[in-house]
């Protein structure tokens, strides 16, 4: 074949394939378009999920006659004129790619009118060709209708499940816009149907409830900027018990604009470690404001993608200020069920030998058994349980006040009295939470803990955690493990953290190496972090002595630490005073 320059028509449809992927691309499009237009109102209408026909109104600035044609040329836009422009750019467009694409891909008919104009001018476009314009009564503002998308380009339709799912896709669009601008009333219908509508009074709780309902948008954590962020960031999150089993709940602004950003979600999401399961993901809607100069938001025509300058630094702002929304907002869970009365007695019960054990029922007078003498019993926990080496700087402004503590029960839970009632506490769970919280301090603050080997030990490594230790090797170092070959399969481990002096050495790092074995990710630390913090902590079924128990109340109430283990599990619950008045009668 010889080489040709392509007809302007087959190249305009190749390159509005880029822009205009699918209908929903379209209605994202057009509703830029009416927001850079400052507009106050924007209603989206559609048919058969945008592939018959989508129709955006707005109130915006409209658009001069003598500019109309000119609008729809590719590369024509009002937004930018040079590239210095580009690294300052604040509107949602500025490739004036949009309008074109989408006539060389529909039938489209723009209806506008200035403020000042007298008449509302139109024109109608198919296949980048006009076929009609002129003059004709219109409101201020502007409305395009597309039609027949994609008539011209059938191969796009194959790719285009059903009108139901392109609904779905336009609904999340109109959804991403209107927590983006909640001063915007927006307002989507498919068919007959309102689905979606907001009020445009400001109120991101409200555009929430538009998209979430009322419920969801109640629970919502605020979030405001974190003192100690970089970039100003504010949204609202959702607590840990509202979580989802995908991320589509996570919503991400740069700027203003909706995007998919791998380190914003992955912020957001390492802002909850310890609070959600596995696999559970959060309600949230994140922004974040970065000087235009920071931030690129050219790297695909659809605008998607942005990538940002100091990324570290967008990282850290999200997830500080979304993981002290989430602490701050982190009560005890009150045991709830916990004070069901004691069984029946199998006989009636006998009312005289009550008194002898203080008026207590005998049923429950079993379970009351006495509180263990706080003698140096046997501790397999050795110093496991020390006070944390800093341990006079709580965090500020922790919600908890201190414990007292009872006694253990079972060997694995601790009993404590303190702000309004009995607390119990797991001690698996509690000691993995205060371990895991502080590695990841040590990590953030490049400061580790660690405990040099008097002679190295040596481990026995597989080909396949031979092979991951050079991508785990700084997430290693940096939590205080060295590790270095002696020949073979034969490692040497020269240090491990301080906290995990307890712990078999060998066994941790094998287990690092395995967690690592399927390549290394931004958030591998996290998961080294839960191995050596599980690894490390008190085992349910080990005595603590009362000073263990006293260091692991004190964690608890003064360090940076959430009322859930690694996995997710409680580390605490509450037995408030006034339920057990209410159980005993008295109130
Ligand atoms: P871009 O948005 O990148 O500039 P578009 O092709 O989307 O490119 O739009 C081209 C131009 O048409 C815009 O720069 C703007 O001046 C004008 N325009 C498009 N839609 C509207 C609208 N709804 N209201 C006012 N002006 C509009
Ligand atoms: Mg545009």
């Amino acid at each position: 074949m010889v080489i040709r320059v392509l007809p302007p028509a087959v190249a305009a449809g190749i390159a509005a394939g880029e822009v205009i992927e699918r209908p929903a691309s379209v209605v994202k499009e057009l509703v830029e378009n009416s927001l850079d237009a400052g507009a106050s109102t924007v209603g989206v209408e559609v048919l058969q999920g945008g592939l018959q026909s989508i129709r955006v109104t707005d109130d915006g600035s409209g658009i001069a006659p003598d500019e109309l044609r000119l609008a729809f040329e590719r590369h024509a836009t009002s937004k930018l004129r040079s590239l210095d422009d580009l690294a300052a750019v604040t509107s949602l467009g500025f490739r004036g790619e949009a309008l074109a694409s989408i006539a060389a891909a529909a039938h489209v008919r723009l209806l506008t009118r200035t403020a000042g104009a007298e008449a509302a001018a139109f024109v109608e476009i198919e296949g980048s060709a006009v076929i009609a314009e002129g003059t004709s009564s219109g409101a201020p503002g502007t409305s395009v209708t597309v039609e027949a998308l994609f008539s011209t380009i059938p191969a796009r339709l194959k790719f285009i499940r059903s009108a139901s799912a392109e609904t779905a896709r336009i609904r999340g669009v109109l959804d991403h816009m209107a927590m983006a601008c909640p001063h915007v009333r927006f307002s989507l219908r498919s068919e007959a149907r309102m689905l979606l509508q907001t009020s445009g009074n400001g109120a991101l709780r409200d555009v929430m409830a538009a998209v979430y309902g009322a419920e969801v948008a109640d629970s919502l954590i605020e979030v405001t900027g974190s003192a100690r962020g970089v970039y100003p960031v504010h949204g609202m999150v959702s607590p840990a018990e509202r979580s989802r089993p995908n991320r589509t709940g996570m919503s991400l602004f740069v700027n203003g604009r909706w995007v998919s950003n791998r380190t914003l979600s992955v912020a957001v999401e390492q802002a909850y470690a310890g609070l959600l399961m596995e696999g559970r993901y959060p309600i949230a809607a994140m922004f974040v404001d970065v000087p235009p100069a920071e931030v690129d938001p050219n790297v695909h025509p659809n605008k998607r993608e942005v990538r940002l300058v100091r990324d570290a630094d967008a990282f850290s702002s999200v997830q500080r200020a979304v993981r002290e929304a989430l602490l701050a907002d982190s009560p005890v869970a009150e045991a709830r069920g916990l004070l069901a009365p004691p069984p029946a007695p199998a006989q009636a019960p006998t009312p005289a030998p009550t008194l002898a054990l203080g008026g207590l029922a005998p049923a429950l007078s079993a379970g009351l058994a006495p509180l263990p003498e706080p003698s140096a019993s046997p501790s397999g926990g050795e110093d496991a349980l020390a006070a944390p080496a800093a341990a006079g700087q709580g965090a500020p402004g922790s919600p908890r006040a201190p414990l007292r503590i009872l006694g253990q029960i079972s060997n694995m839970f601790v009993v404590a009295e303190g702000a309004d009632g009995m607390y119990l506490i797991d001690q698996h769970a509690a000691h993995e939470a205060v371990l895991y919280y502080r590695l990841l301090r040590q990590w953030e603050e490049r400061r580790p803990e660690v405990q040099s080997m008097l002679e190295p030990l040596p481990v026995e490594l597989t080909p396949e955690q031979v092979e991951a230790v050079a991508g785990a090797q700084p997430t290693l170092e940096r939590y205080g493990v060295r590790i270095e070959p002696f020949g073979g399969s034969t490692w040497l481990v020269r240090s491990v953290p301080l906290m995990a002096r307890s712990v078999s050495a060998a066994k941790l790092v094998a287990e690092i190496l395995d967690a690592h074995s399927g390549g290394a990710g931004s958030d591998t630390h996290l998961a080294v972090a839960a191995s050596i913090a599980c690894h490390s902590a008190v085992r349910a079924g080990q005595t603590l002595d009362r000073q263990e128990m006293e260091a692991l109340g004190h964690a608890l109430t003064t360090e940076d630490i959430p009322q859930h283990c690694p996995h997710g599990r409680p580390t605490m619950l509450r037995v408030t005073t006034s339920s057990l008045e209410r159980e005993f009668g008295r109130s």
